[in-house]
């Protein structure tokens, strides 16, 4: 049933502003610990549903705040409660001052086959806007050092549509990618989740956003610098030097494939719900250690309707889009000429169209012919 695990690791060693991921800072329990509860959460679906695993990814919070040693051990259990042989993609985040290439090569040989470098910028002052503690240094190093370590398939975060953000310093984040083995580029533009720090700031005018104009020159700007490094972009922010590097993982979730979700905070779907687990830490470790329950704390049921408006969204993230039939009659004739291309019986939305995807989305969902 479940093709991809999603294992969240709800640790940090600080809480960046713009961050709405569901982490605290340090350890309050042991890792031990919050390991066993993740491979009890796992035995009791293993009883419930059948695995056919395809993708692993490990993400957070910070994974790489866990010592090698943790997961070692974790994989030696994990290995006897679900089949790893047909895993075809082990993921693991890592921000740039964790590990080092002592700490690399012991991942690589416990089965890590991909990692997700938090890079966020190769320019030092766009780092200290976002308030994050790493250097450029520091991820030039992890990224050489993994490398090194084995690991072929890296792929790295940039934050772009910063405060004074000019296409020549967005190019400058370019020139450094293109002297690292990197495979895959995951750029996203800076978005303003409530509830945040940065929220905070940007409303008291602390934390001045690029004007729209701005947004889009950076954004053609990110698509020129991408194509002359042969990155090929196939979602609304990620980009591979080829199919064989894109995130298999992550495509299963944008094309709404069943997968479940483990630790505390974490969501899961298995086609026709979805659901999520407790937002606690010490709850999440007492529910399934000491109560022997599941530590759900919610759950959504997709009625056939809700689930077609989901496939539409995470569908027209990726430029293999979806079939036009499912979108037909929701748009005007010429929103689908100016924004999407035509693929045979399939629709993505064109470079243009992903600029403007939320508005576009919006129209297509409110549409009478839903009703
Ligand atoms: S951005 Fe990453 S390191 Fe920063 S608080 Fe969020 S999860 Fe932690």
């Amino acid at each position: 049933m479940f093709e991809g695990l999603y294992i969240h690791i709800p640790f940090c060693n600080q809480k960046c502003p713009y961050c709405d991921f569901f982490s605290v800072v340090g350890s309050p329990v042991g890792f031990g610990e919050y390991f066993e509860a993740l491979l009890r959460e796992l035995e009791y679906y293993r009883n419930l549903y059948g695995f056919s695993l395809k993708t692993i990814y490990f993400g957070g919070g910070t994974p790489s705040v866990v010592p090698p040693k943790v997961y070692e051990k974790f994989f030696h259990r994990l290995e006897k409660i679900i089949d790893l042989s047909r895993v075809e993609e082990i993921t693991i985040e890592v921000n740039p001052e964790s590990y080092t290439y002592r700490d690399f090569k012991p991942l690589r040989e416990i089965g890590f086959n991909r990692l997700s470098v938090g890079v966020q910028s190769f320019v030092e002052r766009n780092l200290k806007v976002l308030g994050r503690k790493h250097s450029v240094k520091h991820s030039l190093e992890t990224v050489e050092n993994a490398h090194l370590a084995g690991f072929e398939n890296i792929s790295v975060d940039l934050i772009w549509g910063l405060p004074e953000q000019t296409p020549d310093l967005l190019r400058e984040e370019f020139k450094i990618l293109k002297t690292l083995p990197v495979k895959h580029l995951s750029a996203y533009l800076l978005t303003v989740y409530e509830e945040t720090p940065l929220h905070s700031m940007v409303e008291k005018g602390a934390f001045k956003l690029p004007s729209e104009e701005r947004i889009e020159e950076l954004y053609y700007t990110l698509l020129g610098e991408t194509e002359k490094l042969n990155l090929k972009r196939y979602e609304i922010s990620n980009f591979a030097l080829s199919e064989a590097y894109q995130s298999k993982h992550n495509l299963l979730y944008w094309r709404l494939k069943p997968f479940l979700g483990i630790g505390a905070g974490a969501w899961s779907f298995d086609g026709k719900k979805r659901w999520h687990n407790v937002r606690n830490i010490r709850l999440y470790i007492d529910k399934l250690l000491k109560e022997n329950s599941p530590p759900m704390a919610g759950e959504i049921i997709l009625d056939e309707k809700e689930l077609l408006k989901e496939a539409i969204i995470m569908g027209l993230r990726t430029t293999e889009g979806i079939p036009f039939e499912w979108i037909k009659g929701k748009l005007p004739e010429e929103v689908i000429k100016e924004f999407f291309t035509l693929k045979g019986d399939k629709i993505a939305f064109n470079d243009k169209g992903f600029l403007v995807s939320n508005s576009i989305l919006s129209l297509c969902l409110s549409s009478t012919e839903w009703k």
